[in-house]
């Protein structure tokens, strides 16, 4: 014991040394040295095996400074999260701009979108996902992308991809399918844009289900955009369809964009404009006259 206390008392011996800083008008009382700016202690006893031992402590400015250096490191980190996740969610970089922020107000589902943002953490546990159906131009994309976006902003792990990407990456013989699967279920949640069996090879349907079906087995969720209809999604016409579409059936909730409520509001845009050269009285309307 003798000699573990000498190791601990030579030890914060050579520590205590240094610890007197005449240019900051360091001092000593009471046997202990104190900061010369903040005047607290740099030093306090401490029982270490039995013996009282002079240990060096932080005075409050020095603390102040570590717990800013931490503060700004934790900041740094993340940052650069951040950017991670913002970097490797999008393949095309334009749906970074689509933000819930930025919906003019005819997005469609947008409450829905919101609450599966606000949700997600049960979402993910359920395993629940996204279909989100309709036809082009209805906002399905914007919704997605507006959804991974602000799980992002929560530091959340997005894909939001298409198949004709994957396969493209696939037919490269360089990579490593099984890890390529496996890289696209470490993200919490996998985005298919514009899902749609236009690319009807062996190749490109084998590739398809094994990645809708290992998210299956991850029990991870997925969201999928795709023109295709519910019916066509329930009634598969081959069996190879089936396998597929009764896999993200499983997996997601249908929601349908009718594009209704788009067209409505740019209807009431365009009769409150009329509305105003009618009997606003200005200057086109008076041309108009
Ligand atoms: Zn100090």
């Amino acid at each position: 014991m003798e000699r573990v206390n000498n190791i601990f008392g030579r030890v914060f011996d050579n520590m205590n040394e240094n610890l007197l800083n005449k240019e900051n008008g360091d001092y000593e009382k009471d046997g202990l040295i104190y900061c010369g700016i903040c005047k607290t202690s740099k030093q306090q006893v401490k029982n270490i095996a039995g013996v009282d031992t002079l240990v060096p402590t932080n005075c409050d400015c020095r603390e102040k400074e570590v717990k800013e250096r931490e503060e700004k490191l934790r900041e740094y980190q993340r940052i650069m999260r951040f950017k991670g996740l913002r970097d490797s969610a999008f393949d095309d970089n334009l749906l970074l701009s689509q933000t819930f922020d930025k919906d003019d107000g005819s997005l469609e589902h947008r409450k829905l979108g919101l609450n599966y943002v606000e949700n997600f953490r049960d979402m993910e546990k359920e395993n629940i996902g996204l279909i989100l159906t309709g036809s082009v131009g209805t906002g399905k994309t914007f919704l997605a992308a507006a959804i991974a976006n602000a799980l992002i902003d929560k530091e959340i792990s997005v894909k939001m991809t298409n198949f004709s990407v994957i396969l493209n990456d696939m037919m490269n013989l360089e990579i490593k399918k099984n890890k390529y699967i496996e890289n696209l279920n470490k993200f919490n949640l996998l985005i298919i844009d514009d899902f749609g069996m236009e690319t009807d090879t062996s190749f490109a349907t084998e590739h398809i289900f094994n990645i809708i079906d290992s998210r299956y087995r991850a029990n991870k969720p997925l969201i999928i955009t795709t023109n295709l209809s519910i019916e066509t999604l329930t009634n598969a016409s081959t069996l190879k369809e089936k396998r597929i579409y009764s896999r993200i059936l499983e997996m997601a909730i249908p929601v349908i964009f009718t594009g209704k409520d788009r067209r409505l509001i740019k209807t009431r845009e365009k009769a409150k404009k009329l509305n105003k050269l009618i009997e606003g009285g200005d200057k086109n309307c008076e041309m108009m006259r």
